[in-house]
């Protein structure tokens, strides 16, 4: 039996318009237009599409982007540089600096630098720490997409059994931290994991944030599972082309899980969505605002 499709494409649109509606409410009642800026750093093609896609998403939900592009061979005083300049920018509610940055800059302490509450990556060691203890936090969007659309599909994600593929900063550990605080049973496999078949297959829910194209295959996938694959990997074609594949074989596991996100159109457009959502919040709290129920 096939999967059902989760279409984070449609669910973006859904949460952009959700967000799009407050920005209005926020400037009418409050006078208070969120602002995000984007630092791009170097000429990398997959950032460059990324930081693209980020403004044009920011200006059509109605709120301020400003678009900062470096050259590759910016040094790191210039980043901290512009970094404090928009920690400093009322208009300013949120500062996303694309990673990764040239090798010359130190990406921890850019990221340190970046004020908390304008961390609307949710990156910073303020916000991790205190997401990691549940209390308010800005939480990174991959994560938080992710959580949105496996509650759409589940409800109560309590008591499930969740295994989170990758422990990266950015992906796997903030992705394992909201699973928990949902009350599931959560594994975090990574490449040292021994029998990770086994323990994909332990999953309820199974989150693949790897980096490697499909590597997980169908039959790594409980019956029944929820599947997001968080992976963007571009894979060459013998046609000489190249096509987007995520970290699990889809065409494999789509005839196991019970729902899968697809690569592309499933995690990827809820990660800029919930960008917008985390400026709102930040716009909100940085004013004193009640912060409007978009989530
Ligand atoms: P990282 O490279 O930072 O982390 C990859 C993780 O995968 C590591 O924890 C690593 O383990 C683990 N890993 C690597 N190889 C294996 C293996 N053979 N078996 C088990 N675990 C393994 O990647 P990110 O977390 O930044 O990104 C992961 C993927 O998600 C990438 O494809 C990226 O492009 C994508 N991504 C997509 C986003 C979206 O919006 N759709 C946003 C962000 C990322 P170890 O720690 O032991 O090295």
């Amino acid at each position: 039996m096939s999967a059902n499709i989760i279409d984070g494409r449609e669910f973006a649109l859904k949460l952009r318009a959700r967000v799009a509606k407050q920005v209005t409410e926020l400037k009418a009642d409050h006078g208070l237009m969120p602002g995000l800026a984007v630092v791009l750093a170097g000429d990398d093609p997959a950032s460059q599409v990324y930081v693209r896609n980020k403004n044009v998403a920011t200006r059509e939900a109605g709120m301020k982007s400003e678009e900062i592009r470096l050259a590759d061979d910016v040094s790191q005083a210039d980043v901290l540089e512009i970094v404090e300049r928009l920690n400093a920018d009322p208009s300013i509610h949120g500062i996303l600096v694309q990673l990764p940055l040239p090798s010359q800059v130190d990406e921890a302490a850019i990221i340190d630098a970046i004020d908390p509450a304008k961390d609307v990556d949710g990156f910073h060691v303020i916000n991790t720490g205190r997401q990691a203890v549940g209390l308010d936090a800005m939480v990174p969007c991959t994560p938080t997409g992710c959580i949105m659309m496996l509650k759409d599909r589940l409800g109560d994600l309590s008591g499930l059994n969740a295994v989170v593929v990758g422990r990266s900063n950015i992906v796997g550990k903030p992705m394992a931290s909201l699973l928990l605080g949902e009350n599931c049973t959560v594994t975090i496999a990574h490449s040292r994991t021994k029998d990770l078949p086994a323990i994909c297959r332990s999953a309820d829910i199974l989150v693949a944030a790897v980096g490697r194209p499909e590597m997980i295959k169908g039959d790594w996938v409980k019956p029944g599972a929820t599947v997001i694959d968080v992976g963007v990997n571009r894979i060459a074609l013998d046609t000489g082309k190249t096509r987007l594949v995520g970290d699990v074989c889809f065409s494999e596991a789509v005839e196991v899980a019970g729902a899968i996100t697809p690569v592309p159109g499933g995690v990827g457009p809820m990660t800029i969505a919930c960008l917008l959502a985390n400026t709102v919040t930040a716009a909100c709290r940085i004013a004193g605002v009640p912060e409007p129920e978009i989530k």
